[in-house]
C-alpha cells in the first residue's frame, strides 16, 4: 500500500492489484507443470513408448512456461492495458490448465502410464488445489482452470468407470470441495480488496485536502509550490508556452476594517468564484498562494492570450457585486502576467519573483491594472568591449 506506483483511481487499482496478483501467483506454474509432466513421461515406460507425444509435451510446456515469464506487465496502467494484459495471462494460465488436463486424459488411456498414473492423479490434485487457493481473485476463470485441469481426465474415468470407481468418486468430491473452497477464497480476496479502496479513497480525500483552500477551495500555496516545477519541466518538454498570473485583492485591508473580517471572507470566496467564470480551462489552475494573493498557472497559454484573460478577470471582478448584508460592495484587483522564458526563469523562484515584480508595478501604477512581465534578456557585450577586455 504504500508503494508509490500505486494507482489512486480506485478502477485501475482493482484492475492493477489483481494483475500484479495474478503475475506473483502465476509465476511458478509453468515450470511445476513441466516438471511434472518430465517426472511422468521419463519415470515410467512413456518415454521409450511414446518419445515423440512426450517431447511435444514438453516443448508446449516449456513454451507456456516461457509466456508466463516474459509477460510482464504494462508501463503506463490504464484499464485498458490491464484488462488486455489480465485477458491474455488468464489465456497462458488456461492453455496450461487445459494441456495438463488433456494430456492426464491421454495418459490415463495409454498402458505404458500405468506406473505412473498415481504421480499424474497426484498432480492433477496439487494443480487444482493451488488454482483454488491462488486465483481467486477471478471466480469464473479460476473456476474454469479447474474444470479443464479434471473433466478430460473425469470424461476418460467415466468411460471406464468399472475400473476406476473408487478413484473417480474421490476425485469428483475432491473436485466438489475445491469449488467450494474456490468460491469461499474468492470473498475473501473482495473483501480484502475493499478494505484496500477503502483507505486509497481516504488517502486521495486526504491529500486533496491537504492541497486545497478551505475557504475558496482553490488550491493552495502547497499545491502551488508542489506543481510550478513539474509545469515549468512539462511546458520545456513538450515546447509549449507556460504563463502565469498572479493576483492580489487593491486595498483589502480597508474592506475588512469597515465591513468586518467575515464580509472580507465573502469577498475572497466571491473573488475565486469570478477566477473560475474566466479561467475555465481544465488545464488552467487556480490557486489562493495566502490573504488575498492569488494565482492561476495557464500550461499551453500564450504570453498574449494570458494577458487578454487576465484583462478579462480584472474587468469582470470590477463589475462582480458581493453580497455583504443588504447591501453589495465592489473590489478590484491588481495583476501581474507573464510567461516562462527558459533563459530567464531559471528556477520556479526565478519566474515568480519576475511576475511578482509585474504585479507590484501594477500596484505601483494606482492598482487595478494588469501588467505583463517584459523579459529582460541579458545583453551580449559587444564585439568592442570585448576587444578592450584585459588578456
Ligand atoms: P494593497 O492594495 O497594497 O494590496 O493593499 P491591501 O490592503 O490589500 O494589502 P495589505 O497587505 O496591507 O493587507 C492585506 C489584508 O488582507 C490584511 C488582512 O487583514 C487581509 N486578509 C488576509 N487574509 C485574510 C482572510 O483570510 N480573510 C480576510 N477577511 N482578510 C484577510
Ligand atoms: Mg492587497
Ligand atoms: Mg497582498
Amino acid at each position: 500500500m504504500n508503494e508509490p506506483d500505486v494507482p489512486s483511481s480506485p478502477r485501475v487499482f482493482v484492475l492493477w492489484r489483481e494483475a500484479k496478483d495474478t503475475q506473483l501467483r502465476a509465476r511458478l506454474g509453468g515450470c511445476y507443470y513441466l516438471s511434472a509432466w518430465l517426472l511422468v513421461w521419463l519415470l515410467g515406460q512413456g518415454m521409450c513408448d511414446h518419445t515423440l507425444a512426450g517431447l511435444i509435451g514438453g516443448v508446449l510446456f516449456f513454451g507456456l512456461m516461457q509466456l508466463r515469464k516474459r509477460h510482464t506487465l504494462p508501463v503506463e496502467l490504464t484499464v485498458q492495458n490491464l484488462k488486455r494484459w489480465l485477458n491474455l495471462h488468464w489465456a497462458i494460465i488456461l492453455a496450461s490448465a487445459f494441456l495438463w488436463g488433456v494430456t492426464a486424459a491421454w495418459a490415463r488411456l495409454q498402458p505404458s502410464f500405468d506406473e505412473t498414473w498415481a504421480l499424474v492423479t497426484l498432480m492433477t490434485i496439487a494443480f487444482s488445489t493451488l488454482h483454488a487457493f491462488n486465483f481467486s481473485m477471478n471466480l469464473k476463470r479460476a473456476r474454469l482452470a479447474l474444470l479443464m485441469l479434471y473433466v478430460p481426465t473425469l470424461l476418460v474415468m467415466l468411460h471406464q468407470w468399472q475400473q476406476n470407481l473408487s478413484t473417480l468418486i474421490t476425485l469428483m468430491f475432491y473436485l466438489s470441495f475445491l469449488l467450494l473452497l474456490l468460491s469461499s477464497s474468492h470473498r475473501e480476496y473482495r473483501h480484502t480488496l475493499a478494505i484496500e479502496l477503502k483507505l486509497i479513497k481516504r488517502q486521495e480525500a486526504l491529500k486533496h485536502l491537504s492541497l486545497t483552500d478551505s475557504l475558496t477551495q482553490l488550491g493552495n500555496r502547497l499545491k502551488f509550490d508542489s506543481l510550478l516545477a513539474n509545469m515549468m519541466n512539462n511546458a520545456k518538454r513538450q515546447g509549449v508556452p507556460l504563463s502565469l498570473v498572479m493576483l492580489d485583492i487593491d486595498h483589502f485591508k480597508s474592506v475588512n476594517d469597515r465591513y468586518g473580517h467575515s464580509c472580507g471572507d465573502i469577498c475572497l470566496v466571491g473573488f475565486a468564484d469570478v477566477m473560475r467564470n474566466v479561467f475555465r480551462r481544465e488545464s488552467d489552475t487556480l490557486l489562493r498562494l495566502g490573504g488575498e494573493e492569488f494565482a492561476v498557472l495557464m500550461h499551453n497559454t500564450s504570453h498574449n492570450n494570458a494577458y487578454v484573460l487576465a484583462e478579462n478577470f480584472r474587468k469582470a471582478l470590477s463589475e462582480h457585486d458581493m453580497p455583504i448584508g443588504e447591501q453589495s460592495i465592489r473590489i478590484t484587483s491588481s495583476l501581474g502576467v507573464g510567461c516562462m522564458e527558459i533563459e530567464l526563469d531559471s528556477s520556479p523562484n526565478q519566474f515568480v519573483r519576475r511576475i511578482d515584480e509585474a504585479l507590484y508595478q501594477a500596484k505601483f501604477n494606482g492598482r487595478n491594472c494588469t501588467v505583463m512581465s517584459s523579459p529582460k534578456r541579458p545583453q551580449k557585450p559587444d564585439t568592442a568591449e570585448r576587444n578592450h577586455e584585459p588578456a
